[in-house]
């Protein structure tokens, strides 16, 4: 028996939000015992703006409470509650479009004690400490908590530089070592990681981002009452054990108080895998922009969209406009369509388009889509 992950999609598949959660087969979704881990939301994606808007998606991790970013351009539409969960914001490069939000975010989330982390390109720490010295910092040193900011920038050899600015320093920039960034994995956390790779896009590299979710790891309930087994915090130990891929030998303790006393058992991990841990394959969720057609991007973008469950590609010009989306070193539709199409993503989701479509924007979408969907029987 399976579960499996669905994803909230109208039948377009065109929807700009996409709910992701654990779908329990039907009859244990009914059991009354029901499954520790019931049917909930892990995580929401969605365009911050509507298709002409700037450029960004907010991912929002409903369990650990605080949402990720890519691209910050006009943010205003955001609500100030989900601005606060901002922990990490990755900038794909820093035309306007992708970066003027900054101010907005600082200034709602500034007094807030967790800080907040920006990845971007070569350069990004000048610019953000550019950005940070258009101000006058003189009372800020006064609040009662100090606001970090850490950014990274990717250097072309694959490593991070990294610098902090505080709010108590007034936002000077203080020197950070320099972090490994292997495979391009800029953000590891216990329950995702943020990959990126640079592409080409009018003589400046632009950042493409994925968001790459860790093996979802559930506990029948309904299976530890048939083996007599409690619910408790080595549930917590057992996963731990197993993420970290200790052997199947490993002991687990068990142990819990009942009326009739104290009970202590061990049991092998190898068991209890088998035995009360399901195991469901994390998303995939990829974020594509301003990028040039040309066939080493292309390339690129195959190997790293590959497979993924949702994507969100710039879609500017039409392919009539071709030799326009050439000069300004953006996609086509059609071209983004045949991205999508090569790395076999599941969902994808077009955005980006460029004002002069105002009023057009069905036909943006139809392109995107014939080329994603519909090329084969084109070519047939
Ligand atoms: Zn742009
Ligand atoms: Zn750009």
């Amino acid at each position: 028996m399976s579960v499996r992950l669905r994803r909230a999609q109208t039948d377009s598949g065109f929807h700009p939000c996409a709910s992701w959660w654990t779908r329990l087969p039907r009859e244990l979704a009914r059991a009354p015992d029901g499954i520790l881990c019931q049917m909930r939301p892990i995580f929401d994606a969605a365009l911050v703006n509507r298709t002409f808007g700037d450029p960004g998606v907010l991912i929002d991790l409903k369990f650990e409470r605080r949402a990720i970013l890519f691209d910050i351009g006009d943010v205003s539409g955001l609500p100030t509650r989900k601005l606060l969960r901002v922990s990490d914001v990755f900038v794909s490069h820093t035309h306007m479009d992708h970066f003027a939000g900054f101010d907005h975010l600082l200034r709602v989330c500034l007094g807030r004690d967790t800080g907040v982390r920006l990845y971007g390109p070569g350069r990004f720490i000048a610019q953000l400490e550019h950005k940070l010295a258009a101000y006058t910092w003189n009372l800020v040193e006064n609040y009662e908590t100090d606001f970090v900011i850490t950014a990274h920038e990717l250097e072309a050899d694959g490593r991070t530089r990294r610098a902090q600015f505080r709010s108590r320093g007034r936002f000077e920039r203080e020197i950070l070592p320099q972090r490994e960034a292997p495979d391009g994995v800029l953000l590891d956390s216990s329950s995702f990681r943020v990959r990126t790779i640079p592409l080409e896009h009018h003589g400046i590299p632009s950042l493409a981002f994925a968001f790459e979710e860790g093996t979802h790891i559930n506990v029948w309930k309904n299976r530890l009452d048939e083996l007599g087994l409690p619910t408790g915090p080595w549930l917590t130990n057992l996963k731990e054990q197993v993420r970290a891929g200790a052997p199947d030998d490993t002991p687990i303790r068990v142990h819990w108080r009942t009326r009739n006393g104290a009970h202590d058992e061990m049991i092998a991990l190898g068991e209890l895998k088998a035995k009360v841990l399901e195991f469901v394959p994390g998303q995939k969720v990829c974020y594509v922009t301003d990028v040039a057609d040309n066939p080493r991007n292309r390339e690129a973008l195959a190997r790293f969209l590959c497979g993924a469950d949702l994507l969100f590609i710039e879609s500017v010009f039409l392919y009539e406009d071709r030799q326009h989306a050439e000069r300004k070193a953006h996609l086509t539709a059609r071209a983004a369509g045949e991205i999508a199409r090569a790395a076999a993503v599941r969902v994808a989701v077009p955005f980006h388009f460029s004002p002069r479509y105002l009023g057009r924007e069905d036909e943006v979408r139809q392109e995107f889509k014939r080329a994603w969907r519909e090329a084969e029987t084109e070519a047939g």
